[in-house]
């Protein structure tokens, strides 16, 4: 079996044999670029040595010096001869790119007497003792266990002593002293002569990065990646080029386009004088690579030539490391370049126009996950951080404002033009108004598809949620993380991307969607087959969701609008009503509001499909907490018995009593509303039909698709669609308006999704609310789930991922294949679509296309991640 490859027997493909170095390597060699020759030891070989307990066979072995002798015989010198010796880098190169997690020697083959030998041979003295020196520390460090520290403090104490300030200015002499105490360093600490034999070294080395395969950090890199650990590294062995010969050499790395702003100019560094990893090192401060231009003109020119000539050939952004030797260029290393979201699009869309990729590659490119980087503010990474502690990302971007405790002192400021940051132990329903005014929420529980969570997500709001090392007393109106102590009113920014909380104000950067973003954005609507519509449950968030090219609204959620605080006080009469009567008259008092806020929406969306959602939460919800209820009305029976207030307060709770529920969630909530209380859905159906026909008067026509939420049993659907249709019929005659309307519902409880056959005998379409629809099917309470179980769940493994984020495609899926097979077995036109939290996730939405589904619908700040998302599906 073939072990060992030659630099110009392999090419690029074969990077799971050789590594992505050594395939590279090999490409660069056979297009005739400048590559220091040399040859590539298999990641088969690494998992071989593993295999046999840590040892090279003697096969490999075999092969490996073969292929030396080639390698010598190739440029004309020998490992180890004085007169012409061949010094060659031991290098790693894993399948994928680990950067710097692995070793890599130089200058091997270097003893006593090669030493002097490239010294008489280059007539350069101090160039080959400054290599020794490099190669008995980077040796020692990597095979024989010996720390850097020791030999940089002999060299630091040597240049004080003799007044250098750069390792330049030391002569041949000195770096002979310098190596004599290296030499000793190693006699002391290993016990042993630094060993002077070549092809031992060599060996030594190559067993030593098989070893870093298994180093700690290597595999924490891998964990973190998500790189299988059986895949092995290769060794390349190639001949040495040196960049430390004098002034007229030199080494560097360099992008062929900016990695972090995607701008079409080499981007990267250079030293003068230096080898290898000098240039990240830091010890000397490197140029910019635009100035090799000035210094070495025909160099930079050929190197340009190279950059221009890699990416041509890769097709993509490269990251490419060079030296030059005594004015000639040599590759040493190129791969596909790491890049911000924001240079992602721009390098993808220039590359189109420059004709390098077409657009369906270019789609491809950019990473959905990665969006999120540009659609939020982001805290400006020049300055530093002080973190306090760290929950859990809940919503990306990043805000600045003083701390509040209280919802209502938080919308109260929030109006007042103030920054706030909403700190709670955790949000209800009842907090939204406080959400809506403040910069950012961060909650001490719930997890991060708890309420705060998906709020926050869904106006595009900062939020960290289940940060447990804060400690809220709402009485002092003061937290605590470890000692340190924030009051109410202090400033603190949070990082919504990282779950960081910092004392005090940091600097922030807009997010811009780029011209280049647009044009991406373009290509993906012409390529995918899935719409993309939004979560909007008021004219701003539908104005949002407009702007960033949602086709229509696919989820409306009524019941934000009740949460209003002026509204508030009005819905409770509603459900506090002890008759029809009074109930209708609060209706009549909310209708006008809600038709109001319908027009809204209509309007921003412009003619585009409009999803609304009919009341869902269970009543309770608009009512305050049973317990605060509770004190207050002890309270007032202590101080004022007599008073109207407490017998007020004691109705209310008596209500509230009465509405209290084991399983809220499962509870009275939902179609179920309606059909115990039809007069709230028939207000809401008028409500938006009086604002269709307001509109028509205004020349602009809507087609409102009115959703029925939580229907289990197609005759709750039967008897909701028929009311539906009677509060229609009842506006157009009123109003002498004719209008157009679909009636549908949600499939999210399990018997929905299998009797879909019947249901779509009454729909027009179904929507799958894939929130509850898992809620349901896994028999997880969502509110109770992430904080309780699920976390442990994900980590031991148990699951796969979380069910509330990534769709459960096996149960969770198999339930909305069904629903729309038989859905589609019924009307075979019937319009699906998902509005759940997965409707803005990659993998979810790919399954809503394989699936068949007509669009998805998510959060305004994730349309441009779904429409992305939607393309790649396709391709
Ligand atoms: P890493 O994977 O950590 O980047 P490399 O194997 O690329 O490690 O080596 C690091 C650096 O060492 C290279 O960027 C290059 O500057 C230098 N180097 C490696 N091999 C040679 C060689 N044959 N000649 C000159 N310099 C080399
Ligand atoms: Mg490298
Ligand atoms: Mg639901």
């Amino acid at each position: 079996k073939k072990f060992v490859y030659m630099f110009n027997e392999g090419n690029s493909s074969m990077k799971e044999l050789l590594g992505g170095k050594g395939a590279n390597l090999a490409e660069m060699t056979s297009i005739g670029l400048p590559v220091p020759f040399g040859f590539t030891i298999s990641t088969e070989s690494c998992n071989a040595y593993y295999d046999a307990g840590k040892k090279i066979s003697p096969d490999v072995q075999e092969q490996i010096l073969q292929a030396l002798a080639r390698l010598e015989q190739t440029t004309e010198k020998r490992l180890g001869d004085p007169s012409n010796p061949l010094l060659v880098s031991v290098r790693s190169g894993a399948v994928f790119s680990m950067p710097g997690m692995m070793d890599t020697i130089l200058n091997l083959g270097m003893n006593d007497e090669t030493v002097e030998g490239m010294a008489k041979l280059t007539n350069n003295p101090r160039f080959a003792y400054d290599s020794y020196r490099r190669f008995i520390q980077m040796f020692s460090d990597v095979v024989l266990d010996v720390d850097v520290f020791f030999f940089e403090q002999l060299l630091e104490e040597y240049r004080e002593k003799h007044g250098y300030t750069s390792d330049p200015e030391l002569s041949a002499e000195d770096w002979q002293e310098v190596i004599a105490g290296y030499k000793k360093i190693v006699k002391d600490r290993t016990r042993k002569e630094f060993p002077q034999e070549p092809k031992e070294q060599l060996f030594l080395a190559i067993n030593s990065v098989f070893d870093s395969w298994n180093n700690q950090r290597a595999i924490v890199y891998r964990r973190l990646n998500k790189i299988p650990d059986h895949l092995g590294t290769a060794v390349n062995i190639q001949s040495m080029v040196f960049g430390n010969t004098g002034n007229e050499s030199g080494t560097g790395v360099a992008f062929t386009r900016n990695p972090s702003t995607g701008e079409n100019v080499l981007y990267g560094e250079y030293l003068i004088n230096a080898q290898g990893e000098d240039v990240v090192a830091g010890i000397r401060t490197p140029q910019p690579i635009a100035t090799l231009e000035n210094e070495m003109p025909e160099v930079f020119q050929q190197f340009a030539e190279t950059c221009h000539l890699l990416e041509q050939h890769y097709h993509d952004m490269q990251d490419i490391e060079f030296t030059v030797e005594r004015g000639k260029l040599f590759i040493l290393q190129t791969r596909t370049g790491k890049r911000t979201a924001q240079a992602a699009i721009r390098i993808a869309v220039e590359m189109v126009e420059e004709g390098i990729i077409d657009k369906k590659t270019a789609l491809l490119r950019v990473d959905p996950d990665q969006l999120n980087q540009l659609l939020h503010r982001r805290i400006d990474e020049s300055y530093p951080r002080n973190q306090l502690a760290k929950g859990l990302p809940a919503s990306p971007g990043a805000a600045t404002g003083a701390v509040v405790f209280d919802a209502d002192e938080a919308e109260q400021l929030g109006n007042d033009g103030k920054r706030v940051i909403l700190v709670r132990p955790e949000t209800t329903p009842d907090d939204i108004h406080g959400i809506i005014a403040a910069q950012a929420v961060v909650t001490s529980r719930g997890g991060m598809t708890s309420h705060a969570a998906v709020v926050a997500r869904g106006m595009g709001k900062a939020c960290i949620c289940g940060c447990e090392a804060l400690k809220i007393d709402l009485r002092e109106k003061q937290f605590r993380i470890g000692d340190t102590v924030v009051n109410h009113g202090d400033m603190i920014t949070i990082d919504g991307a990282t779950g960081e909380i910092m004392l005090g104000e940091i600097p922030m950067i807009e997010p811009q969607l780029s011209e280049e973003f647009q044009l991406l954005l373009a290509w993906a609507d012409e390529a995918r087959k899935l719409g993309v519509r939004a979560n909007a449950d008021n004219p701003e968030d539908a104005k949002k969701a407009f702007e960033f090219g949602a086709g229509g609204i696919g989820l409306c959620r009524t019941e934000h609008m009740f949460m209003d605080a002026k509204r508030v006080p009005i819905v409770q009469k509603m459900i506090l009503a002890s008759n029809l009567e009074e109930r209708e008259s609060a209706l009549a008092e909310l209708l006008p509001m809600q038709q109001g806020d319908f027009e809204g929406i209509f309007e921003a969306m412009q003619g585009f499909p409009v999803t609304i959602r009919l009341l869902d939460p269970p009543l309770h919800e608009f009512l305050p907490d049973k317990e605060e209820l509770l004190v207050e009305v002890t309270k007032l029976q202590i101080l004022d018995p007599s008073s109207t207030e407490l017998m007020e307060k004691e109705q209310l709770l008596k209500k509230v009593r009465q509405l209290d529920e084991f399983n809220p969630m499962l509870g009275h909530r939902g179609c179920r509303l309606g059909m115990i209380y039809p007069e709230i859905y028939e207000m809401q159906a008028e409500a938006i039909f009086y604002a269709i026909a307001n509109l028509a008067d205004r020349g602009l026509e809507v087609k409102p698709e009115i959703m029925i939420p939580l229907v289990g049993h197609v005759n709750e659907l039967k008897e909701m669609r028929q009311l539906v249709i009677d509060a229609a019929l009842q506006v157009q005659e009123e109003t002498g308006k004719e209008f157009d309307y679909l009636i549908g519902t949600m499939i999210e409880i399990p018997r929905a999704a299998l009797t879909a056959d019947q249901i779509a005998e009454e729909a027009d379409f179904f929507s799958f609310g894939t929130n509850d629809l898992t809620q349901t099917t896994f028999g997880y309470s969502r509110d109770d789930a992430e904080g309780k179980f699920l976390q442990a769940y994900i980590e031991n493994k148990v699951l796969p991922e979380n069910p509330f984020a990534v769709l459960d495609q096996d149960g969770v899926g198999k339930l909305v294949e069904t629903g729309v097979k038989l859905g589609r077995a019924t009307k075979p036109y019937l319009k699906t679509g998902i509005c759940g939290e997965h409707g803005g996730e990659k993998s979810s939405i790919e399954f809503c296309y394989v699936t068949g589904l007509d669009y998805v619908s998510c959060s305004p700040y994730r349309v441009p991640l779904a429409r992305l998302a939607a393309a790649q599906a396709t391709i």
